[in-house]
């Protein structure tokens, strides 16, 4: 295994890291520098030693967060047989973040980089090893009890599979009122009215409320998982690849419903996507993580102007202008063509 311990970009007999990349990097002090291969993964224990300092390009929009980490790590341990030890997998390594109230923070990395590992320990999913996660200012107790009732339908979770997180024996509506049932004490008039409410926010319709999500699309079945976080009334939604799934022109309706949703909620969002495309329609902040770390963090201006880690290079290099492209543009048409006819729209 020590063999795939190696820093990434650092070979054998490279003896300085960052003596390969362009000078930038060297004169921010942004290393390792080498070339980073897009598929590169952690070895089989997932260490590596530390790389030098992530990219920080200033941000105007770190005041007042309402979701804070500081210095999150997640251990794995695995396997374990009978001839071979136990294995850790260190899959969140010391992972810094705050977003602040109604903005979205944007996780973008290749598969196994410990998103939804760090998606599970800030929905209270999943403790972390170590680290202090702060929801609304107050740090979470991460030892004993578990979460408050209260304290957990703060932060609700969007995956990106609604076949896996939709009941197929529950009605829509039921789905909806579910949330209401385990965490309040509502009358179920009050829960009714809510889910029927929360129906049409979504941009499906009434008569919706009675059917099974088999008879939905992939667009809509994520609409009613949508609707299904939001029933607790939280004030941070982390949405886990919440369009990958989805056709383009989908995907497009559903991130222009996050963002209503957003503005008129006052949401704090944490969008985990591996599609840059997406990422830059819906990011106000950009943390890009590598094997559990975070590699380069910024407003999404400043990541996208200026990707300085080579590990966000190559991501970048890996998604084609047209797409990104196309997908803006196409989510532009269709916000004005909403925007002009103002009407309900439940198209996908
Ligand atoms: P991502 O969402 O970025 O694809 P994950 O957070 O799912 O990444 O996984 C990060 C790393 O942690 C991977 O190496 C993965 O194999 C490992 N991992 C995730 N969940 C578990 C688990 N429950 N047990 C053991 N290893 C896990
Ligand atoms: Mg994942």
């Amino acid at each position: 295994m020590s063999g795939r311990d190696e820093r990434p970009g650092e070979g054998p007999g490279t003896t300085d890291p960052r003596g390969v990349g362009p000078g930038v990097e060297r004169q921010l002090g942004v290393g390792p520098a080498g070339a980073e291969p897009a598929t590169v993964r952690a070895d089989e224990a997932g260490r590596r030693p530390t790389g030098g300092d992530p990219v920080r390009h200033p941000s105007p929009l770190l005041d007042d967060p309402v979701l804070e980490g500081r210095a999150i790590t997640r251990d794995y341990h695995v396997g374990g047989g009978l001839f071979r030890g136990a294995k850790v997998v260190q899959a969140v390594r010391g992972v810094d973040f705050a977003v602040p109230r109604g903005k979205t923070l944007a996780i973008v990395g290749e598969s196994g980089c410990g998103k939804s590992t760090l998606a599970r320990i800030i929905t209270l999913i999943d403790p972390p090893t170590s680290g202090t996660l702060l929801i609304e200012g107050k740090p979470v107790e991460i030892t004993g009890r578990r979460p408050s009732r209260e304290l957990r339908s703060r932060v609700q979770i969007v995956f990106q599979n609604p076949h896996g997180s939709l009941n197929p024996r529950q009605k829509v509506g039921h789905v909806l009122m579910e949330p209401l049932e385990l965490n309040t004490d509502l009358p179920a008039a009050e829960r009714r009215d809510r889910a029927r409410a929360m129906l049409e926010k979504v941009g499906l319709l009434p008569e919706h409320f009675d059917r099974y999500p088999h008879m939905f699309s992939g667009g809509q079945r994520q609409r009613i998982a949508i609707a299904r976080a939001l029933m607790v009334n939280p004030s941070i939604l982390v949405l886990d690849e919440p369009v990958s799934a989805l056709d383009l022109s989908v995907q497009a309706q559903v991130l222009n419903l996050l963002a209503d949703l957003q503005k008129e909620f006052g949401l704090t969002y944490v969008f985990i996507s591996h599609d840059l495309s997406v990422v830059r329609h819906i990011a106000d902040e950009v943390m890009v993580m590598l094997r559990g770390e975070v590699v380069e963090r910024g407003s999404r201006e400043a990541v996208f102007a200026d990707p300085r880690h080579d590990y966000t290079r190559t991501l970048f290099a890996a998604t084609p202008v047209t797409s990104l492209q196309s997908i803006r543009a196409r989510v532009e048409r269709k916000a004005s063509r909403r925007a002009a006819s103002e009407g309900r729209f439940h198209a996908s």
